[in-house]
């Protein structure tokens, strides 16, 4: 899931450079402490806020630049009771302070325009007040989250249904970057609730008004104000406070939420070290999100209801608590943040469960930066920012996260986990870099590791490992292994089976070509490299059951209508497929006897073998789980689809490496249900059924084939 980053806060002061403003001439300012007092009007959508904000500047200034959201109304601003002149303009223009830069087409500022407050005299520390009011009406009806994809994000809003203000909102006067205490005293309507960071220092209902006070007492950035009308119960771990901002109607969850976070906060506190917070909260949310803040975690009503959130996604927030939300990322050398909150949650909780698990999960890493990371896509760990769809995600999360493994299978557990304390301890509430984390782990593994950081962090891309010869005479095992340029340096595990049993061994291949020897007592059956996908590496296509990912992560795709079925069935497949290519540009739709073979086409072959005529023209290669003949489809020896059911597989072509299927079947009684909008979440499944709309199984092929794994 997503934690909240901060990209426009990133954008340091040094970009200033390329605008007309001489740089000898600014001076360098910070906001060192802000205090709101915040009424919520929610009939108006508004709030009116006083913002008392101490600064400190280099050098003394006659005047200071902020950022504020542009529909603000500004009321007043005072310093020492007088009041002050100010400025409030769009930022488009070439004179502005904040310049908008390039790359991003000025829109990084979004809804910001510049704030500049004149003194009237020259200060270096002073606090000014400014009072103002501002609405926020985004569309919360647009909202959805999902774990591949991001679009439209909700910025502002305050309602009848709640309230979410981010700072990409701009709400609060503020600097691109920098870090400042705060206090913040809310005023609203006592069904309310407002949760930001820090501590709940006062909670009073008066007069139908609710009176809460929130204090963050260390160095913080990016302020989110959220709130609903909730039911909150509370618990504790240690000293730190535990809450759940839950809907009445989710109440029956709130206790094993809870108790959730007590064993997560256990959990890491000793693997990194002592929670950085006075308080963790889950808060529900009134559209679809899955944020993680320092201190707290926002998700969705429909995220927080599924079964599984509880052991992944909920784990994955809290360990952003000491990853990103304490830890900051210094995004100008790439966000390490997304790969090790993966490593140490997602990863961890397979690795705790069985080790099976945990090396499918390795396996899929490595397939998903296969499958999706295109050479026009890939870039390295160095540059990576944030997910937007499946190759960033597949980078700045997966291989990111394999190289967390990769280090610590190098330097062993004991090492790694020293490594990871050090590294908390000493960046706690700063910026840090990959460099810090190399910093960390060569002190406590006494070690050089340039070469480990240089290949996976400056580079883009990924190892491809062969097994080139292998031979066994006189007792003497040979094996060759082969990588491309650019070469890696590797540390290979190597499983062998002989007629007494299993041996593991592990290589090192620094080379293009490289041979090892193996004396043995026993003669080997066969050899597998790489046998549980501990490295990060591109797998060859044999290695790689079909999957529908392979399918999304093309440019175009042909979907083909069935020719030879009944009209009211054609209209069900057509109603299914306006909610699958809904908001996607790469899908065409053509009808069977308008597709040419020839060409190399992707395609999603609509209707059974007795519905869709394109059947009869195509050689599937064999997978042991199906069976596709002239009329019917066979999965794990049943006949598929049953009538209630829809059925889809990922198949690929015989004739054509290039060319990825799938087959969407649906029963004569089969109720599409949401299935169509839904199918770009199962990516990872080579089969899937859907029993009235359900998802009733899915799997994966097994792989009979992978040329790392070879008999004698
Ligand atoms: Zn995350």
């Amino acid at each position: 899931m997503m934690k909240i980053k901060f990209l426009l806060f990133l954008l340091c002061i040094g970009f200033l450079s390329c605008s007309k403003l001489d740089k000898n001439k600014i001076i360098k300012y910070q906001i060192t402490d802000q205090f709101f007092n915040i009424q919520f009007d929610i009939l108006e959508h508004q709030i009116r806020v006083e913002d008392q904000l101490s600064f400190r500047a280099e050098k003394p200034t006659d005047s200071i630049h902020l950022l504020l959201n542009k529909q603000a109304k500004i009321v007043c601003i005072s310093l020492d009771e007088a009041v002050l002149d100010y400025h409030f303009q769009n930022i488009s223009k070439m004179d502005n302070y904040f310049q908008p830069t390039d790359s991003v087409k000025g829109e990084e500022y979004g809804n910001a325009a510049e704030l500049t407050v004149y003194f009237g005299k020259k200060l270096d520390k002073g606090d000014i007040k400014i009072t103002y009011h501002l609405t926020a009406t985004d569309s919360v009806e647009k909202s959805a989250f999902s774990r591949e994809y991001i679009a439209y994000q909700v910025k502002g809003y305050i309602g009848h249904k709640g309230v979410f203000l981010s700072p990409d909102y701009f709400w609060y006067p503020t600097l691109p970057s920098g870090f400042s205490n705060y206090r913040i005293e809310v005023s609203c309507p006592d069904s309310l609730h407002i949760i930001t960071q820090g501590e709940l220092t006062k909670n009073l209902i008066k007069n139908n008004k609710r009176y809460l006070e929130w204090q963050i007492r260390y160095p913080a950035e990016g302020l989110h104000l959220v709130g609903a009308k909730y039911d909150v119960q509370t618990s504790k771990y240690n000293e730190i406070d535990i809450y759940t901002f839950f809907f009445p109607e989710t109440q029956e969850l709130a206790s094993s939420y809870l108790s959730a976070c007590q064993r997560y906060l256990a959990m890491y506190e000793e693997r990194i070290g002592p929670y950085p917070f006075k308080k963790f909260a889950v808060v529900e949310n009134f559209f679809p999100t899955g944020y993680g803040m320092p201190s707290y975690t926002l998700l969705g009503s429909q995220v927080l209801r599924l079964p599984f959130i509880i052991y992944t996604s909920l784990g994955h927030e809290i360990a952003h608590n000491w990853w990103g939300n304490s830890v900051y990322v210094d995004y100008k050398s790439g966000n390490w943040c997304e790969g090790l909150t993966t490593y140490f949650a997602d990863y961890l909780y397979k690795e705790l469960s069985n080790p099976q698990e945990a090396a499918t999960y390795r396996r899929d890493l490595a397939r998903d930066f296969t499958v999706y990371v295109k050479a026009t896509r890939d870039y390295p760990l160095y540059d990576f920012k944030e997910r937007t769809e499946s190759a960033s995600r597949a980078i700045g999360y997966g291989k990111s996260a394999m190289v967390f493994h990769q280090l610590r299978k190098f330097i062993g557990d004991s090492l790694f986990g020293e490594s990871f304390k050090d590294f908390y301890n000493n960046n706690k509430f700063q910026k840090a870099s990959w460099s810090d984390i190399q910093h960390s782990v060569e002190k406590i593994s006494q070690q050089n590791l340039d070469w480990f950081f240089e290949q996976w962090i400056q580079r883009a891309g990924a190892p491809t490992i062969r097994l080139l010869n292998k031979s066994f005479d006189q007792n003497i095992l040979n094996i060759e292994l082969a990588q491309d340029e650019p070469i890696y340096r590797l540390i290979i595990p190597i499983k062998i089976l002989t007629s007494n049993g299993e041996l593991s061994r592990t290589v090192e291949l620094t080379q293009k070509r490289q041979s090892y020897v193996f004396p043995l007592e026993w003669t080997p059956h066969s050899i597998v490299v790489d046998p549980e996908f501990d490295l990060l590496r591109k797998l060859d296509r044999n290695e790689i059951s079909p999957t529908l990912s392979e399918l999304f992560a093309q440019d175009s795709v042909v979907v083909v209508l069935p020719d030879q079925c009944e009209k009211n069935k054609f209209e069900i497949y057509k109603n299914f497929l306006n909610m699958f290519i809904e908001g996607e540009d790469k899908f065409t739709v053509r009808s069977a006897d308008k597709v040419d073979l020839n060409k190399s086409e992707n395609l999603i072959l609509l209707g059974t073998p007795a519905e869709n005529s394109l059947f009869q023209k195509i050689k599937f290669l064999e997978q042991a789980e199906v069976k596709v003949d002239k009329t019917q489809i066979i999965l794990n020896s049943e006949i598929k689809p049953k009538e209630q059911e829809l059925v889809v597989l990922s198949l690929h072509d015989k004739n054509n490496e290039n060319r990825n299927y799938a087959v969407i079947l649906i029963g004569n009684k089969g109720k599409i249900g949401r299935v169509g909008y839904l199918l770009k979440h199962y990516g990872k499944y080579s089969f899937l059924v859907f029993t009235d709309g359900i998802n009733t199984v899915k799997g994966v092929y097994e792989v009979k084939n992978s040329p790392l794994s070879v008999n004698f």
